[in-house]
């Protein structure tokens, strides 16, 4: 599908649209969007409206500000919950500087610049995601808590619920908006959910994703819940992840597949599958790049902590599904929904070219439940662990240079910084489990 100015402009009169926002995320992936009547929609649509960027996270010094948001036609969406008489659509922005390139701090542009790479090398890229998060009762004063009264777990057909009913109208909502969803579910945890949307290109996925956070968030609001996406709201039950399927195409075909390769894969898989692994440690850090996402990778729940593959075992970082011929993919295990989508794709993506580009050899697969492992037994199948912690993740992060260049040195840099200091105030507050375990002993 490929939108021109005049579509989107006899699709806004259609619907009858009478504003339009205009959004882009920052470097942590939060949605941002100025609003537009519809008679600037033509302006906007050629790229000549400015903004000030001093003021978003990621973006550029005061004395430098001025950007240009250049909206891509084929993101035009009309919000379906939003009145029919005067409705209200979306546009999504690539961020551009007044010497009219692409913004350093725009993470949109930082993915399609991995995906040119791709292109080059004679690729598209397919990606398909597992968004899962939790939904939780408001207080009083509208605020949200942990508290969930659903009592459902994997693929648990309750009674009808709140919780059901609200993710109905999600399911609903996103196909209004144009997502094929090919499932939903309860997920294991109680109050925990997944809705599975078609696997796309990977700039439309990354915009997908940012769109689909925020209609969960909004259809959940409606029916009095709390959607969160955070890793691991909840001790002692699973996290949520965003497994990351991912395959590459050429002239059409999956070239993950071989139909004569061991287990029915290509070399170029191998050696995908050896690229993510080996800059794993360092891509992390924005994949799970919270305080709270290194809480999910922990032995136990489903989610991994350990640099491995396997076609069956689900402990690895790496998994393999059974599907052959054109669905034949690789899935990532250890993103969480709390990352930039952009930037998550983007370093995945590299790393995986990377390891096409230098043949890098795939281990061999593990296909036992590592958490079963002792340490030994690790160390003599040479089964390296992620990052341990945000602190961690951010130190292997800025010691790899190629996911540096994937980010580009002004996002990298801004990152690092920024989350340094995230991680410190959470290193120098007092904590509940401090309180519990030392207020009365000592
Ligand atoms: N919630 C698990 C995770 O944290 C995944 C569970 C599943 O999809 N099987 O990744
Ligand atoms: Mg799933
Ligand atoms: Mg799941
Ligand atoms: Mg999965």
């Amino acid at each position: 599908m490929s939108l021109t100015k005049q579509d989107v402009l006899n699709m806004a009169k259609e619907a009858n649209v009478k504003f339009i926002r205009l959004q882009f995320t920052d470097i942590f992936g939060i949605p941002k969007n100025v609003a537009i009547p519809v008679d600037q929609l033509g302006k906007a649509l050629d790229g000549e409206l400015m903004f000030d960027g001093s003021s978003i996270e990621g973006f550029v010094r005061i004395e430098e500000s001025d950007q240009y948001l250049r909206p891509d036609p084929n993101t035009f969406t009309v919000f379906p919950w939003r009145p029919r008489d005067g409705s209200v659509a979306r546009l999504i922005c690539d961020v551009y500087t007044p010497d009219e390139e692409p913004f350093a701090g725009c993470p949109r542009c930082t993915l399609q610049k991995v995906l040119k790479e791709a292109e080059e090398m004679g690729y598209s890229v397919n990606v398909g995601p597992e968004a899962e998060f939790f939904l939780f009762h408001t207080d009083e004063s509208g605020r949200p808590t942990t508290i969930t009264h659903d009592q459902g777990g994997y693929f648990d057909l309750s009674p009808v619920d709140l919780g059901e009913n609200a993710r109905r109208d999600m399911v609903m909502t996103l196909q209004e908006m144009g997502f094929e969803i090919e499932a939903s579910h309860h997920e294991v945890a109680v109050g925990q959910h997944e809705i599975d949307f078609k696997y796309d290109e990977a700039l439309a996925t990354a915009d997908k994703l940012i769109t689909f956070k925020f209609v969960v968030r909004t259809i959940a609001q409606r029916h009095g819940l709390h959607a969160t996406f955070m890793p691991k709201p909840i001790f002692g039950i699973n996290g949520s992840g965003m497994h990351t399927h991912q395959s590459l195409f050429k002239n059409g075909e999956n070239i993950f597949y071989d139909p004569n390769g061991p287990r029915q894969m290509s070399e170029e898989a191998y050696h995908y599958i050896g690229g993510i692994l080996q800059h794993a440690p360092a891509f992390t850090a924005i994949t799970n790049p919270t305080v709270n996402s290194y809480k999910r990778l922990v032995p136990g729940y489903e989610a991994p902590v350990y640099l491995a593959w396997s076609e069956k075992n689900r402990s690895p970082l790496i998994r393999i599904p059974a599907r052959r011929g054109v669905g034949t993919r690789v899935e990532v295990r250890s993103p969480d929904p709390s990352a930039n989508p952009y930037l998550a794709l983007a370093v995945m993506i590299k790393a995986g070219l990377d390891g096409i580009k230098n043949k890098t050899q795939a281990p061999a697969p593990v296909d036992k439940n590592i958490y079963d492992l002792t340490e030994k037994q690790r160390e003599e199948l040479k089964i390296a662990s992620l990052p341990g912690s945000l602190k961690e993740a951010l130190n292997e992060l800025e010691n790899n240079v190629l996911i540096r260049e994937a980010l580009g040195t002004h996002t990298f840099n801004r990152f690092i910084t920024a989350k340094r200091i995230e991680y410190q105030d959470y290193e120098m507050k007092v904590h509940q489990w401090e309180l519990d375990n030392y207020l009365a002993k000592f």
